[in-house]
């Protein structure tokens, strides 16, 4: 059995890894899967991405929840990695969730099933019984959120997407000091010509891919600390 698995190059990392909020379940080493579940079924709920996003989860009859330890192998979908120790985000518009935040014992099965491992071997190779009602909790969640699938699966429909969505930062400065902010505060401030441009880059955007609708979001910072920019912008 071939437990070996590959980190995350430092090269790579992004600057949320310096977030360190204490957590009880950062210590745990049970296999540990968040992601929003909220809508299941429902009403597509509005992202920040353009991506499309898919319309419904993928479900599971109760009798076939027990056969995924058991049955055909599981495929992690392609997925962009962000490291935000001691977790790991990934990220997916090919996901129903978009998002999922996984512990390291999570992240090491998600990475081992992508070698064509079966899931109770990855178990086993993370030190976790497979047969536990944890490790088939977390197999569901990463099956639920979508970043596993079986081959046999069908892909999941696409929302037509009609507006595009931009966030502008438009100042660094923020008169707030939330503990969990990550963002490096100075005075710097989007300067209108920049903002101009940007609205531009946007339309000429929307227009390129056929959106039919522009919807703008301002960002810090706190956005209000530039006022005057976002009123011009929207003039
Ligand atoms: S930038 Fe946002 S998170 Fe950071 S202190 Fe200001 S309001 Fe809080």
């Amino acid at each position: 059995m071939n437990c070996k698995t590959t980190t995350t190059p430092d090269s790579q990392r992004r600057p949320l890894e310096n977030f360190k909020e204490p957590n009880p379940l950062s210590t745990s080493q049970q296999p540990i899967v968040i992601y929003n579940g909220r809508g299941a079924g429902g009403p597509v709920s509005e992202g920040d991405c353009a991506c499309p996003r898919t319309l419904s989860p993928q479900r599971l009859e109760a009798a076939n929840e027990n056969a995924l330890l058991h049955g055909e192998a599981l495929h992690p979908v392609a997925a962009q990695t962000v490291s935000l120790p001691p977790y790991v985000a990934l990220a997916s518009p090919q996901s129903w969730a978009s998002v999922a935040v996984l512990n390291k014992p999570a992240y090491l099965l998600w990475q081992m099933l992508g070698r064509e491992m079966q899931p109770k071997e990855a178990f086993r190779c993370i030190g976790v019984d497979p047969e536990a009602d944890s490790s088939r909790e977390v197999l569901l969640a990463l099956y639920r959120s979508g970043f596993l699938r079986k081959k046999t699966d069908t892909p999941l429909p696409l929302a037509v997407q009609d507006t595009l969505m931009a966030w502008l930062h438009v100042t660094n400065a923020c008169n707030l000091r939330c503990s969990y902010c990550y963002l490096h505060k100075t005075n710097v401030s989007m300067p209108p010509s920049v903002g101009r441009q940007a609205i531009e880059a946007v339309f000429r955007a929307a227009r390129q891919h056929g959106y039919r609708k522009i919807k703008l979001k301002y960002a810090g910072g706190e956005a209000t600390l530039n006022l005057p920019l976002v009123l011009e912008l929207h003039d």
